[in-house]
């Protein structure tokens, strides 16, 4: 049994149905990717992981318990989405503690682990910054920071990059690999960006229509993809 499992979860909104039974995996300590075309259930399947979403039926598990509903705040879980992700109105400092301050700790102790974790995400001179003071790669820094900083089971990342020019896109890749690592979370990357994938992932499920198409390595999904669709999908790799 993976550290998380989804169990025949299928979803549906009203008559129209979005997960089809999906059955899933994930090891602990790896980022796995979802990688699938606009519409293919992605950032619902996430959604239900982190309590956003109930499933209409089928389980879900976390280091061994079942959390399918279990309340979002409860599940131990940090996300970071495509952009909007912190508080416009709070410094990136006070965004990065906001979840700490739920923790019994001391002011000291919470100043402590700010900095270190602005350290880790290269913001070390940005806590007192606003976050429209950031660029839009900062402020997803800023954004995986918060996240992060209460140690989660898992994290989750809804597209992060999506709205970051090309350029920087392929460095913040290499960082949030480089933090995953580094910190040895475990995380699910949501991405229609196959290339994005093949670079960042130790697991790709390729998602098509509510389903599970193929699980594979990177190398694997491109070597040897398993259907008509993996093969045209991965095949614009470039
Ligand atoms: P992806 O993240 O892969 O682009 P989504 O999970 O956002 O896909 O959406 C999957 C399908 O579910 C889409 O057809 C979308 O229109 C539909 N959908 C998502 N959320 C809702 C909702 N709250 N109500 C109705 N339909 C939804
Ligand atoms: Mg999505």
């Amino acid at each position: 049994m993976g550290y998380i499992r989804f169990e025949n979860i299928v979803k549906n909104f009203g008559s129209t149905q979005v997960l089809k039974n999906i059955n899933l995996d994930i090891e602990k300590g790896q980022l796995v990717t979802l990688l699938g075309p606009s519409g293919c259930g992605k950032s619902t399947l996430l959604r239900c992981l982190a309590g956003l979403e109930t499933v209409t039926s089928g389980k879900i598990w976390l280091d061994g318990k079942e959390i399918t509903n279990v309340e979002p705040r409860k599940r131990d879980i940090g996300m970071v989405f495509q952009q909007y992700s912190l508080f416009p109105n709070l410094t990136v400092e006070k965004n990065v503690a906001f979840g700490l301050q739920l923790k019994k700790m001391s002011k000291n102790q919470i100043d402590t682990k700010v900095k270190e974790m602005l350290e880790i995400v290269g913001l070390g001179d940005k806590g007192k910054n606003y976050p429209s003071q950031l660029s839009g790669g900062q402020q997803q820094r800023a954004a995986l920071a918060r996240a992060i900083v209460t140690e989660p089971k898992v994290l989750l990342l809804d597209e992060p990059l999506s709205a970051i020019d090309a350029l920087l896109r392929k460095s913040l890749q290499m960082e949030i690999r480089r933090i995953q690592r580094e910190t040895d979370i475990t995380a699910i990357f949501v991405t229609h960006d196959q290339n994005e994938a093949m670079v960042m992932s130790d697991m790709i499920h390729l998602l098509y229509d509510g389903k599970i198409e193929q699980s594979a390595e990177p190398a694997q999904m491109y070597a040897r993809p398993a259907t008509k669709f993996a093969a045209s999908f991965i095949g614009s790799y470039n």
